[in-house]
């Protein structure tokens, strides 16, 4: 399950800027998850509670994970069409090439997050 180590990368970042700012105590994490982006959003709600329970972080027991998902959008050129594309190999709807260009989709980053600090 890669979703771990992304969680892990993200929970990395997370604490290298709350160290920065001072927050003890992480509450609240919020994510974007493109739909092309290979990460599946029960997965990583399954890695953040994991990471909850470890001491090592400063994410607290009830923290909260909120996952905005993007979905994939393409265009293609040749058509001046946008569309939703089901995988990376993007194919137009309308002209059957593979022609398109990824425009969304494939987002994969930390929003926003919230904590306090006690001292
Ligand atoms: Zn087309």
């Amino acid at each position: 399950m890669h979703e771990m180590a992304l969680m892990g990368e993200i929970v990395r970042l997370i604490e290298q800027d709350a160290t920065k700012r001072n927050i003890d105590a992480v509450t609240k994490v919020e994510l974007i998850v493109g739909a092309l982006s290979n990460a599946l959003p029960e997965a990583l709600e399954m890695a953040f509670d994991a990471y909850k329970l470890q001491k090592d972080n400063r994410l607290t027991e009830d923290a909260q994970l909120i996952i905005h998902f993007e979905r994939a959008k393409a265009f293609c050129p040749i058509c001046e069409e946008e569309y939703e594309p089901q995988s990376r190999l993007v194919q137009c709807p309308s002209c059957m090439l593979p022609s398109g260009q990824i425009i969304a989709g494939e987002t994969f980053r930390v929003l926003s997050y919230e904590g306090s600090s006690t001292s």
